[in-house]
């Protein structure tokens, strides 16, 4: 097949991907988009399990770069489901006209850089060959799926799904034997819904996860009138928000270590029924302080025991440690589901799942039957998708021996020694710490404006520079360093992967890292060197 030459190469098709196209298409630059799926959307095409939904609310988890878009559309829940986000993922698509620049069905497998022509020769799995100067990863964060390497899987003969890769038609589980490894944020939102249609369903839960009550409910039209009314002044106040998200929340500053237990129990409660991640509102030093962060877990704890009929099954839905330092679940009817007659816990913490049979598995010597098993075992997070391809800079250096010890960037958007290859929401930056279609918005823009930057000045390349990745990764380190994040097995940390480097990767702070962002560009892209 031959070489095909382009402007821009843009791997992947979320909600990164298709904005990054209209820009560098606005620019005039010619672009090629590559997506493996048929279609567009990235995690809400993946990610079709039921109770699939957005847990950051649908007001501000869209886009903000088109004022049209943002009055035209219409969400109807607080938290859409994911048909919803896809239906409007593939909106955009097609209002902005971004389908015939997309290759579908179509996988980057290796993407080299020619250092004397400054440009990457991209491959792909059906053959193509791409010559481009810029190389952009919109591969996501949370699309490579993990499956941890069960000896006797190939052996099972019933039906296995991953909850990141869910049949396009769904999948009918009535009446049906069901086990579910995992309860993390994909199982929580499943199990509930699952456990309707199953005769008997079993989670098999490694780690206990908090899950907060996510209260969904259609959008109050009251409150979508006040924001549209003035977005723009509401996207910015977001955009102050730690998280990107929420800024009409209420979030108190308080110390729970200062409030006498009637406060405390009052203000909990008071959050726990705003619903979802606004829990952690409750106050204002819940994620730096183990003391203060304990109140908190115990009173979810509480509300486990309030919930959960059986003692000793509350006991082992109740997460030991920190809350909020592993991703925080939002739930509908999670902790209800337990106290159905056709669902059963198996703690395999301590004795893990040994193996697959053709029947089903075993674990602590016993084994259970299926006719299904789902895994909603995650994600290789952050750094997966974008090591799976055989990524080559300067040299012939790869990204997987560049990266051997963890992640290494500039701010999350460029490497040292691979110009020209920009990574969205790379680690480094707040990434899945974040609003992330908010993260996208500000990257694709960032990333048109030092193209941009480059094309001004005729440079060839722009390049991260060693030492300004070596103080923002020491940066994203002493930050991560003032809160009890590091502090849990999370897969911010890479911990479900085994064999991962141990490093917390995102950034933790928006509004810092936006300011930072400007001040790079303030002082001419501070970091970024041009080569001619
Ligand atoms: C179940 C779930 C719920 C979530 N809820 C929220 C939420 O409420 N709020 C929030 O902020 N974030 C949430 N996220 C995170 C979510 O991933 C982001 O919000 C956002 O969708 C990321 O968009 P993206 O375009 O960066 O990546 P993705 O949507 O992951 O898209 C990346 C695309 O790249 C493609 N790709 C990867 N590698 C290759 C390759 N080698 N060749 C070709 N194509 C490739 C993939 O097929 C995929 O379609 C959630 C994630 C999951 C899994």
């Amino acid at each position: 097949m031959s070489t095909q030459r382009f402007d821009a190469v843009v791997v992947g098709a979320g909600f990164a991907g298709l904005y990054m196209i209209h820009l560098l298409r606005s620019e005039g630059l010619s672009v090629q988009g590559v997506e493996r799926a048929a279609g567009v959307g990235g995690t809400w095409y993946w990610n079709r399990y039921p109770g699939c939904r957005c847990d950051v609310e649908s007001i501000d988890y869209s886009y903000q770069f088109s004022q049209a878009l943002e009055q035209d559309w219409v969400w109807t829940e607080r938290y859409a489901a994911q048909p919803e986000i896809l239906a409007y993922a593939e909106h955009v698509a097609k209002r902005f006209d971004l389908l015939p620049l997309i290759r579908f069905e179509t996988s980057v497998t290796r993407a080299h850089y020619d250092e004397r022509a400054h440009r990457w020769t991209v491959e792909t799995d059906k053959g193509d060959v791409f010559d481009t100067r810029f190389l952009i990863m919109g591969t996501g964060c949370l699309s490579a799926a993990n499956t941890p390497d069960f000896p006797g899987l190939r052996n099972f003969t019933g039906r296995t799904f991953h909850t990141g890769l869910w049949p396009q038609n769904g999948v009918d589980f009535t009446g049906r034997r069901v086990g579910i490894i995992g309860t993390g944020s994909s199982a929580i939102q499943s199990i509930p819904i699952i456990a309707t249609q199953a005769a008997d369903l079993t989670v098999f839960q490694r780690t206990a996860n908090f899950s907060v009550p996510a209260r969904n409910r259609p959008v109050d039209p009251a409150t979508v009138a006040r924001v549209k009314a003035n977005y723009a002044d509401y996207r910015r106040r977001a955009r102050q928000q730690p998280a990107a998200f929420g800024p009409d929340n209420p979030r108190n500053a308080d110390s729970v270590l200062a409030a006498t237990p009637e406060e405390r129990t009052r203000r909990f409660e008071e959050y726990w029924q705003l619903g979802g991640f606004m829990f952690l509102g409750a106050f204002g030093d819940l994620a730096f302080s183990e003391e203060a962060n304990a109140y908190a877990a115990e009173f979810v704890r509480s509300k486990i025991r309030e919930t959960v009929k059986d003692p000793s099954t509350a006991e082992l839905l109740s997460p030991k440690g920190i809350i909020g330092c592993k991703r925080l679940c939002a739930d509908t009817g999670y902790y209800e589901t337990f106290n159905r007659a056709n669902v059963h816990l198996v703690d395999v913490s301590r004795q893990p799942i040994e193996r697959f049979t053709a029947k089903g598995l075993v674990t602590g010597g016993q084994e259970y039957a299926f006719d299904d098993v789902v895994f909603a075992t995650g994600f290789d997070a952050m750094t997966g998708s974008l090591l799976r391809i055989d990524i080559r800079g300067k040299g012939g250096v790869s990204l997987n021996e560049k990266w051997a010890a963890g992640p290494l960037t500039y701010l999350g958007l460029m490497v040292a020694g691979f110009p020209n290859l920009f990574t969205m929401t790379g680690p480094g930056s707040p990434s899945v710490l974040a609003n992330m279609v908010t993260g996208v918005e500000q990257h694709a823009e960032y990333i048109r404006d030092v193209i941009g930057w480059l094309r001004d000045a005729d440079a060839a390349a722009v390049e991260a520079e060693p030492h300004a990745e070596d103080e923002w990764v020491q940066a994203v380190n002493a930050r991560s360093q003032m809160t009890l994040f590091p502090r849990c097995n999370s897969w911010y940390l890479g911990a479900n992967v085994p064999g991962k480097p141990r490093v917390f990767m995102p950034y933790i702070g928006f509004p810092d890292y936006s300011a930072k962002l400007e001040s790079v560009r303030a002082a001419n892209f501070a970091g970024f060197a041009l080569q001619r």
